[in-house]
């Protein structure tokens, strides 16, 4: 299972607790966009038994240098995939992408990099990367991938093998899966030696909303959906969730509660405080077994 970034957990937790700025809602959708896209290409890479990296934040030179969405190490090959969400009708500007207007072409609509030139930069630093480690480059393909079956691209500049839209995926998969060797010793070499690399990027997230304990709104929500949960009836042990229909133990509730103090305070709260986050739903021997249970 791919991990879900840590930014996104963020922003799980601060939903229905806080009021998101209209910057904040974008940015809440891009993660969970970018994450949904990267699970989706999950699923088709893992019949093969490659080895997967599922993201590598790696360091140089003693900074941040670059987050690779996939990475496939097969017996013969790197393969290194940006994987993109994007879901719009769009124009090539050149350098960078512009979104359209509903059907029509917009040259004020909303643009951002051509993830041809994210490519190549991924790609220098990884290159980078593997000559750090003694890796040799001779093998190594980079992708990106789009996953959404409603991107198109006009106008295309260049045409280039490295970009694969929604409806070549599979035949680029079975391309790969009769072209390149199972993996190896030295696959698992590389693979052990890439991963040592990854760094856990928690310290820095610039897109973070703002927020404190005082300011947040002291609710519940469904571990499945997400959603607030306002009622939960006396003398009950199960609640259908109003938003997804789930049926819901109260123990799992108040344990998504406590997880989203963990993730937004990077701590445990006590009895006193998890009961006040829980809006005084549960009591505090609820509260008091879901601390006990999430210290074993
Ligand atoms: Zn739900």
């Amino acid at each position: 299972m791919r991990q879900k970034p840590n930014i996104l957990k963020l922003f799980e937790a601060l939903d229905g607790r806080m009021t998101f700025t209209k910057d904040d809602l974008e940015n809440f959708d891009k993660f969970k966009r970018g994450f949904e896209a990267e699970v989706w290409a999950d699923k088709r890479f893992e019949k093969y038994g490659w080895l997967i990296i599922k993201s590598l934040t790696f360091h140089l030179d003693g900074e941040y240098a670059c987050q690779i969405d996939t990475i496939i190490i097969t017996g013969d090959a790197i393969i290194l995939y940006e994987i993109k969400y994007y879901s719009r009708k769009s124009t090539d500007r050149g350098d960078r992408i512009q979104y359209f207007s509903g059907d029509e072409e917009n040259p004020n609509g909303p643009d951002f990099k051509h993830p041809r030139l994210q490519l190549k930069e991924a790609t220098i630093k990884f290159k980078r990367l593997l000559t750090k480690l003694g890796i040799s480059t001779e093998n190594l393909k980079t992708f990106v991938m789009f996953t959404h079956k409603d991107f198109v691209l006009y106008n295309m500049k260049e045409w280039s093998f490295d970009l694969i839209f929604h409806s070549e995926v599979d035949s680029h998969i079975d391309e790969l899966a009769t072209s390149t060797y199972r993996p190896n010793a030295e696959s698992y070499r590389i693979y052990n030696l890439l991963k040592a690399q990854d760094h856990d990027t928690s310290e820095t997230m610039p897109s973070a909303p703002k927020y404190n304990y005082e300011m947040l709104r002291k609710v519940v929500k469904c571990p499945e959906c997400g959603g607030v949960i306002r009622e939960v009836p006396e003398k009950t042990q199960k609640v259908i969730c109003p938003h997804c229909s789930q049926k819901l133990n109260l123990n799992d509730i108040t344990k998504k509660a406590l997880d989203d103090y963990q993730v937004l305070f990077k701590e445990t709260p006590t009895i006193e405080k998890l009961y006040e986050w829980c809006g005084g739903m549960f009591s505090k021997m609820r509260c008091y077994r879901a601390i006990l249970a999430s210290r074993q």
